[in-house]
């Protein structure tokens, strides 16, 4: 439920080479859906109003083979982006790059032999410089073939010298604002992304790599709101370790932060649904926060974390209780109401885990209930003080 917006696809935004890929595909998307909406306005206005010279068929061909691409394309970048898969993709992006800027030069000389205007060369070297290919190499190229291309085309077309001259200028000019610009998208994107890092490491404990209070604080506000609008079943295990004062006084903070990263581990593979959400909320204690779950399941999740923890077999420094590290549970469940917290589902939580501890530790206390020593596959149920 909560998965699809939790989760981080980290792989997948790897393969986004970086944020400035992303900048580029959007800008080429953009302009490719405004070339093929401009493309029948443009044959229609000049049908209807005979402002533009595109009656002959030839032209009226290829307009409908420009639109066609150009539908092809927003297609190509709609899913490039979408999928974030810039490898697989690459190479279609730049024949689609190089096919647009040959296109818009091929219509610019045209503009220049007819209308004697630079207009169209002009936006292209405006695309150029908003749309920015990725890799610098291949921007080179490009630059370099586009005005190879131009020159060839006023050469070709026997068109007026001046021509040439504005063409060195503004190529000379596009070089160095495309290169401001490709550097600004570059800088941009780096600041936003070193934002992003910092909060989600001001979300994640340092040690342990769990969510911290103030990451299970945010994503409680959304999915609580969420589960009482549903009204989805939600729950928490509030965990603490039995007696980690006494590993850390006998075997050192390392060795003791070495068995908190194992805890941590062991509730991550335990509670294995994409929307739980795993927290070290303080020194030696944990929280696991639950959605969409029956009574009976939270408490199977809760002996399952126990079980778990046993099998890592950590000897412990204390043995008053197991030779190996143990944990106390409480478990508090609802269906939030609107005017019940989730601080209030917690503090039930942590009053269950305060019985835990009181009656013996390694234990859980769920509704009342103490579940204690696990016999023949089933926890038994031992009265409480
Ligand atoms: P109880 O069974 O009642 O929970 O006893 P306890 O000893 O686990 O509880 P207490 O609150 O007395 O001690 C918690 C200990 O956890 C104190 C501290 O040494 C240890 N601790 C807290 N944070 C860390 C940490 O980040 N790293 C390490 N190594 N130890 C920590
Ligand atoms: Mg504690
Ligand atoms: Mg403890």
């Amino acid at each position: 439920m909560w998965g699809k917006t939790m989760g981080v696809s980290s792989h997948k935004e790897e393969a986004f080479n970086n944020g400035i890929d992303e900048i580029n595909v959007t800008r080429a998307l953009i302009s490719s859906v405004l070339f093929s909406v401009a493309i029948p306005f443009i044959v229609l206005m000049s049908h209807l109003f005979k402002v533009f010279d595109l009656f002959a068929w030839v032209t009226l061909l290829t307009s409908v083979l420009a639109e066609l691409f150009q539908m092809a394309c927003v297609l190509m970048l709609y899913l490039l982006l979408k999928n974030k898969q810039m490898d697989r993709y690459k190479t279609a992006y730049v024949m689609y790059y190089g096919t647009t800027i040959a296109a818009i030069m091929c219509a610019a000389s045209m503009d220049m032999n007819y209308h004697g205007s630079e207009v169209l060369y002009i936006a292209a070297c405006a695309y150029f410089i908003f749309v920015p290919i990725f890799d610098e190499k291949i921007r080179t190229f490009f630059i370099v073939g586009q005005t190879i291309l131009m020159v060839s085309l006023i050469l070709v077309l026997n068109l007026k010298l001046r021509y040439l001259f504005d063409i060195t200028i503004v190529q000379l000019g596009t070089v160095f604002v495309s290169k401001y610009q490709y550097n600004l998208t570059k800088r941009i994107e780096e600041t936003s992304k070193n934002l992003k890092r910092k909060t989600l490491y001001s979300e994640q404990d340092a040690l342990t790599g769990l969510t911290n209070r103030r990451g299970l604080k945010k994503k409680a506000e959304l999915i609580w709101s969420y589960c009482q609008r549903k009204k989805v079943p939600v729950g928490i295990i509030a965990l603490d370790i039995d007696f980690f004062k006494k590993y850390n006084d006998k075997f050192g903070h390392l060795e003791g932060d070495k068995c908190l990263k194992v805890i941590a581990d062991t509730l991550k593979e335990s509670a294995k649904r994409s929307s739980d959400i795993v927290t070290r909320t303080g020194g030696e204690e944990f929280l696991v926060f639950v959605q969409d779950i029956t009574p009976k399941e939270i408490l199977s999740l809760a002996l399952r974390i126990r079980t778990n923890i046993e099998k890592q077999s950590i000897i412990h420094a204390y043995c008053g209780i197991s030779k190996y590290v143990t944990v106390s549970m409480g478990i508090s469940t609802t269906i939030p109401k609107f005017n019940y917290e989730f601080n209030d589902l917690y503090d039930e939580a942590d009053r269950a885990l305060y019985q835990a501890k009181k009656n013996g530790r390694n234990c859980v206390v769920f509704d009342g209930n103490l579940y204690g020593r696990i016999k023949d596959g089933m926890p038994q149920i031992i009265g409480m003080e």
